[in-house]
């Protein structure tokens, strides 16, 4: 999984005694029906082997071909996006198999090229899920359908203040004003570890899980701060599998996500209306591209259109014309423009997203963009 640390101390690091591969694939199915990645790999480590200086090549030759074997031998592992960084010379070694596509790029320098995945970062939300009981909490990160375990709170117990029966069972008796002494410490604890935990990893949304009684005392502690990044409470048994955990925790996330891409698409909408840095329709969206503007695509999952591509420089327009207005190069009818649009886009390294219904988007033209500048 990414991790905020991880990339900065990647990004930071510098080759002193060599050089940095930097390879990043897009393995997408949609982008790549027939496995044709390994055609822009190719293309990738041949445009390589031809630029580079004779002496750096000789130094990365050994990372290039550990790049290779990697990408020819682990296809079962590929989602979407592919990255590695290799440095032989610094004994580094770090794969990534993402599921977002990302840009095709094959960097040798004297640094590991890290931005995309810091940009993956900060466009993508990463949750924390806290889960909690009496004694103990763990804590976890999900990001793009992973989950990985960060750390647990276990707070030692106080002699001669522990209490018989249920920890959230206090309100049913005569202690009913009394919260556990122990309880309460523990829960602090939790609070304040949460805290710092929410803020050095930059983490946006929380889910609590736990039992119900749990969920409302530790709701009740929670600083402003952190309950408005609370997005909902899940019943989860304190020692899930992180695989359980997931399970019951992916419902959640794709809920708000659903309803953050509906926020989107409005907002894409009243942009494109005011003209300002959006375009709705596909000939504005093929316009954009054309120009390299596009920062993030918004389709209708499964939309067709038809349109007209030029043979020799890659045009798509809707409008039926003889040859190519940039080239004079031959065109092509073709029926899967949206599919053009998005690979196109995905090249120019612009974020993509499939929107699975949506009335607004669909009548607004079933495409659009936001824009760079
Ligand atoms: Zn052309």
């Amino acid at each position: 999984m990414l991790d905020k640390k991880e990339l900065k101390e990647i990004a930071n690091m510098e080759g002193k005694d060599g050089y940095f591969v930097s390879l990043y694939l897009n393995v997408d199915p949609m982008f790549n029906p027939r496995g044709n990645y390994m055609v822009h790999f190719k293309n990738m480590m041949k445009n390589a082997a031809e630029s580079i200086n004779k002496a750096v090549y000789k130094e990365v030759k050994d990372d290039l071909e550990k790049v290779e074997n990697y990408v020819t031998s682990n296809k079962r592992l590929f989602k979407k996006g592919l990255v590695i960084i290799s440095s032989s010379t610094n004994s580094f070694w770090k794969e990534y198999n993402l599921s977002v596509p990302v840009k095709n790029e094959l960097i040798v320098d004297k640094t590991p090229y890290a931005k995309p995945l810091m940009d993956i970062l900060d466009n993508y939300q990463r949750y924390a899920v806290l889960l909690v009981d009496k004694e103990s909490a763990r804590i976890f990160v999900v990001h793009l359908g992973e989950i990985v375990e960060y750390g647990e709170v276990q707070t030692p117990d106080v002699p001669g203040k522990h209490k018989k029966g249920g920890w959230f069972s206090l309100s049913q008796n005569r202690y009913e004003r009394h919260i556990d002494f122990h309880v309460a410490i523990h829960l602090k604890d939790v609070v304040e570890k949460l805290d710092s935990f929410l803020s050095g990893e930059y983490i946006g949304r929380l889910i609590i899980g736990g039992s119900d009684e749990a969920l409302t005392a530790v709701k009740g502690m929670l600083h402003k701060t952190v309950i408005d990044k609370v997005i909902d409470t899940v019943k989860i048994e304190m020692f899930a599998k992180p695989d359980e955990i997931i399970k019951k925790v992916q419902p959640v996330v794709l809920k708000y996500e659903k309803q953050k891409e509906e926020e989107e698409v409005d907002f894409l909408i009243e942009r494109a209306m005011k003209n300002e840095n959006a375009v709705i329709g596909l000939e504005n969206v093929l316009n954009a591209l054309q120009k390299q503007r596009v920062m993030k695509l918004f389709f209708v999952k499964d939309h067709k259109a038809s349109g007209y591509i030029c043979n020799s420089c890659g045009l798509l327009t809707e409008q039926k014309i003889d040859s190519c207005s940039y080239c004079s190069g031959e065109i092509e009818v073709v029926d899967y423009m949206i599919d053009l649009a998005a690979k196109k886009a995905a090249q120019q390294g612009a974020l993509i997203e499939v929107v699975t219904e949506s009335k607004k988007l669909f009548d607004a033209g079933a495409i659009g963009a936001f824009l760079r500048f």
